[in-house]
């Protein structure tokens, strides 16, 4: 029997009608140099109709792909809203990868608009000759178009463009498994990659960010989006707080933790989302210079796995409590949440919270062996994560990678345990698993653990070719301002917490770990800098 029910496509421009309107007085604050700027949901709504006009006027038709450059600030956001409700694709290029990446990957997606910000013109006019199809790029406020020199584009100004635009028009109707947004993996372990979301991944994507199984974000809150709206749609919080009408806090440019605590305790966002890396930064100015965060109900950090020892810091020092996440820009990118059970104390609680939480309904796991067959989701067998659901890609744009699919199962290149009750534990990404001997060492174990020293500041370890165990860990750590340690000191902390065999014997003391473009460790930087020798390691007997 088919249902008697009504079948109304999830799109968009569903939540966007329905946020603009319902929602029409939330608020979206963007930081500027002289303090935050602020515009209502309506009067977002208004521009991005208007936007959607001027990219009609310039040819913008069918699924054309409008390509942003952009921080994350109010004009983004309407972009955001514009370019799908109008059927069009949005696609969120990475500002910060190397520029034959961005060339490549727009190339790739055959970006036919860019709309970029005026103070990353500089960067874009570099690259602008090498973009093949790009025909038209439009600037967000004030920016210097006399870089531009070489390419077949027309530049525009976004403000000119959309002057005189109706305030309202008809959002196209769409299929709703018709592509609306596209991302690119930032390429952490490989080249980057297309995932194309559909307005129906959106939407049911959006609906799980805001279940307390998700983020619970509510009309109650203020969120705060650190993480960039090139990293994975920031994680699926524009279309969320409209959804539901949070507010959304967007820093632009000022991302270093003094302008970002100064943002936090001014405006007062309940909500905030980034990867550990922004976190570690902040609480070393918040240690230096308290300010005050106790607005924060929730700060989720995900993208890498998230050092125990910095969730309790925030919380002991700060008032703040972090919730850990796991996600793929693959998987849209909400995969699993750390909200505990309810009803347990807080040392029943911190075994979950300190997992990568628990996989929610639209998200069905897996594990699996080496040999392709089932494990027992026992909470101690290990194997590789495999995903599936309604928001999880089955394949990348226009990329065959068989090797990531798997019966109709995402390989996440993850491995890990899942418990009977659904949650999960992550060891390692399989290419950072450090096989020493035969026997699996756990890079984020260790990490874990020397970020819980208290002269550590940031803890990076990777396997490293060894004559006789095949690899072996190389620990490289950046040591707190102010504080000492030594190689010695840090192997017979560790050789209390983890079996003898596991700890690193080479060491070495760096001034930064490097990081990826969506600021992750930057494993494979490490990797290649002691291959080439440019390390100064300790190597201790
Ligand atoms: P990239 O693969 O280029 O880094 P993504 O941001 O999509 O781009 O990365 C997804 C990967 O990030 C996951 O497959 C996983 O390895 C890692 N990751 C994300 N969140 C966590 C987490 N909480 N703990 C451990 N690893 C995580």
């Amino acid at each position: 029997m088919r249902s008697t029910m009504q079948d109304v496509p999830l799109s968009v421009a569903t939540i966007v009608r329905h946020g603009t309107t319902v929602h029409g007085s939330g608020e979206v604050l963007t930081c500027t140099e002289e303090g935050a700027r602020s515009a209502t949901y309506a009067e977002v709504g208004r521009r991005a109709a208007q936007l959607a006009g001027a990219l009609r006027g310039l040819g913008v038709q069918g699924d054309d792909r409008v390509a942003t450059f952009m921080w994350n600030n109010q004009e983004h956001l309407e972009a955001y809203l514009a370019v799908p409700s109008m059927g069009a694709v949005l696609h969120t290029l990475n500002i910060r990868l190397f520029p034959d990446q961005v060339i490549y990957i727009a190339n790739h997606a055959e970006d036919k608009v860019v709309l970029v910000d005026g103070s990353l013109l500089p960067l874009l006019a570099k690259m602008l000759p090498e973009l093949s199809t790009v025909d038209h790029v439009v600037v967000n406020g004030p920016g210097d178009t006399s870089l531009i020199t070489g390419g077949r584009a027309q530049v525009h100004s976004w403000q000119e463009l959309i002057a005189g635009q109706p305030e309202a028009v008809d959002w196209v109707e769409v299929d709703e498994r018709d592509a609306a947004a596209m991302c690119y993996t930032s390429g952490t372990t490989g080249g980057p990659k297309g995932v194309a979301y559909s307005h129906r991944s959106i939407y049911l994507h959006s609906m799980q960010i805001c279940m307390r199984e998700g983020f619970g974000l509510s009309s109650a809150d203020r969120a705060l989006a650190v993480v960039p709206m090139f990293h994975a749609m920031a994680w699926g919080l524009p279309y969320a707080a409209l959804m539901v009408g949070a507010s959304l806090h967007l820093p632009d440019r000022f991302l270093a933790p003094e302008p970002l605590a100064r943002f936090i305790s001014e405006e007062r966002p309940t909500f905030a989302a980034a990867v550990p890396t922004v976190w570690t930064g902040l609480l070393a100015h918040l240690d230096a210079t308290p300010s005050d965060m106790t607005s924060l109900r929730e700060v989720v950090v995900g993208g890498s796995a998230c050092p125990p020892a910095l969730m309790q810091a925030f919380e002991q020092r700060h008032g703040v409590r972090i919730t850990h996440a796991w996600g793929m820009t693959e998987t849209s990118p909400l995969g699993s949440v750390a909200q505990p059970p309810p009803g347990l104390s807080a040392e029943q609680e911190w075994p979950y919270r300190v997992s990568q939480g628990l996989l929610p309904a639209g998200v069905t796991g897996r594990l699996v062996g080496p040999d392709g067959t089932r494990l027992p989701h026992d909470g101690t067998s290990v194997g590789e994560l495999e995903v599936r659901g309604p928001w999880v890609t089955a394949s990348y744009y226009r990329d065959d990678d068989p090797e990531k699919f798997h019966d109709g199962w995402l390989r996440t290149g993850d491995v890990g345990s899942l418990t009977p009750d659904g949650y999960l534990t992550l060891t390692d990404r399989s290419k950072d698993v450090i096989k020493s001997g035969g026997e699996w060492i756990s890079s984020v174990e260790l990490e874990n653990h020397l970020m819980g020293h208290p002269a550590v500041a940031e803890a990076s370890v990777v396997g490293v070719p060894d004559d006789k165990w095949g690899e072996r860990p190389l620990a490289t750590v950046v040591v707190r301002e102010g504080a000492t340690v030594s190689a010695e000191e840090l192997r017979a902390f560790l050789a209390g917490l983890v079996a003898g065999w596991q700890v690193p014997e080479r060491w070495a003391f760096i001034a930064e770990v490097p990081k990826t473009s969506v600021g992750k460790f930057d494993k494979k930087v490490l990797r290649k800098q002691y291959a080439e020798g440019s390390l100064e390691v300790t190597r201790l007997s």
